[in-house]
């Protein structure tokens, strides 16, 4: 789990370009900053069409900095600026261990998400891409839609998650997701057959709804909750799963907890509710803080890191910009069992938590570029 630091910005030195971009004025948090390591940062602004986006680089070693677009009504700039930072060093972590040829980067476009005029928009956004000349490679992510990327696609070809190339990433998500409970449930009970096994799901938006769809084919059992009720009753139809109530989902009887929605999920109120033997899901930093980890680890409770499991649609993503065809690219996902067995073993061999485990392959892999 990559430190969720608290930081103010200062300056950022692009070391690449011989460049030093200045922001918000020298701050005492500047070092935090650098420690980080990014190789780039770019303010964008193109104020005739309201556009206001960052765009953060924080690794170019492994290949293109790739990472989402991600549109929210930020409270301050700053807040934009840290979730940008912190989003890209992420995505370098995912994609050197999901084995991509690419390094992590991330954009962020400050403003109302529900805003319906979005072509002059993100046309804007594609053009700032484009001047990057191919280190950064965008797609969708929350507040952004594929036809958002189509727009991005009129000014730049450095863009993912648009029909030609692998579409909607929440069914490769989904997948990914359920060969690494697999993968889990091999590393735990010395098989991957899922059949009777209770798998409790939160969350049934886009890639809760597919995970679901795949482990009642595989025959497992479903219990699922939404804050969405017509969300959970739509699974609880499709899939025979048995729809619970939100606050419930954590602590119901199950095998397996699948978190499918929010981060943070895994905390001190959470983990003493657990009663499944894993956590496997899609969620983006389901771990509160790193110490949340060790505590699974404590309870014998097998934790498969979130961003190995859900990595999915990035990698479909890639390969299908790199002209991968849906047999490549379902291999490639489905390559998210063996990492994560790798990694599982990794961590028993050292005596380490397994998130642990995943950034110590992440490095060690940037290391060796
Ligand atoms: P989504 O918005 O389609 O679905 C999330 C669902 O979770 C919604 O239906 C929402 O109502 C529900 N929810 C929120 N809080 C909840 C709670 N406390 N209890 C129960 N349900 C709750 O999002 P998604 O695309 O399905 O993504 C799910 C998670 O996976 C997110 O954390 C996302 O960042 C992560 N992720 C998604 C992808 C992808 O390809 N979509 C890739 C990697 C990671």
């Amino acid at each position: 789990m990559l430190p969720a630091e608290d930081f103010g910005i200062a300056q950022v030195y692009d070391a690449g370009r011989k460049k030093i971009v200045i922001f918000g004025g020298v701050t005492p948090m500047f070092e935090k900053i650098a420690a980080m390591g990014h190789e780039q940062v770019v303010l964008c602004h193109d104020p005739s069409v309201g556009y206001r986006g960052i765009i953060a680089i924080h690794s170019t070693v492994l290949g293109p900095a790739v990472g989402g677009t991600r549109f929210w009504p930020y409270a301050t700039e700053e807040e934009a600026f840290v979730d940008a930072l912190r989003l890209a060093r992420g995505m370098t972590y995912k994609n050197a261990v999901a084995g991509l040829k690419c390094g992590g980067g991330k954009a962020v476009i400050i403003g109302d998400n529900r805003r319906t005029d979005r072509e002059a928009l993100f046309r804007a956004h594609g053009r700032f891409i484009e001047r990057l000349g191919g280190c950064f490679i965008t797609g969708e992510d929350v507040g952004t839609t594929a036809t958002d990327m189509e727009y991005v696609h009129m000014e730049t070809n450095f863009v993912g998650g648009i029909s030609e190339r692998g579409g909607d990433p929440s069914p490769w998500t989904a997948q990914g997701v359920f060969r690494g409970i697999q993968a889990s449930a091999m590393y735990k009970w010395g098989a991957d057959d899922l059949s009777g096994k209770r798998v409790a799901i939160q969350g049934c938006g886009s890639v809760g709804y597919h995970l679901a769809k795949a482990l009642r084919e595989a025959g497992a059992t479903l219990i699922v909750a939404d804050l969405d009720p017509d969300r959970a009753r739509r699974v609880a139809v499709d899939f025979n799963a048995v729809a619970v109530e939100p606050e419930s989902i954590i602590s119901v009887e199950a095998d397996i907890f699948a978190p499918c929605a929010l981060g943070g999920i895994i905390n001190d109120h959470t983990i003493p509710q657990l009663r499944a033997e894993i956590v496997a899901g899609a969620a983006n930093n389901q771990l509160l803080e790193a110490r949340h980890g060790e505590a699974l680890m404590t309870r014998g409770i097998l934790y498969a890191p979130d961003y190995v499991i859900n990595a999915g649609g990035v990698i479909n993503g890639i390969i299908a910009m790199n002209g991968g065809d849906p047999a490549q690219r379902r291999s490639a996902v489905y390559g998210i069992y063996d990492t994560l067995l790798t990694l599982f073993e990794m961590a028993a061999l050292e005596g380490i938590p397994t998130f642990l485990a995943a950034d110590h392959l992440a490095e060690q892999r940037l290391r060796s570029g």
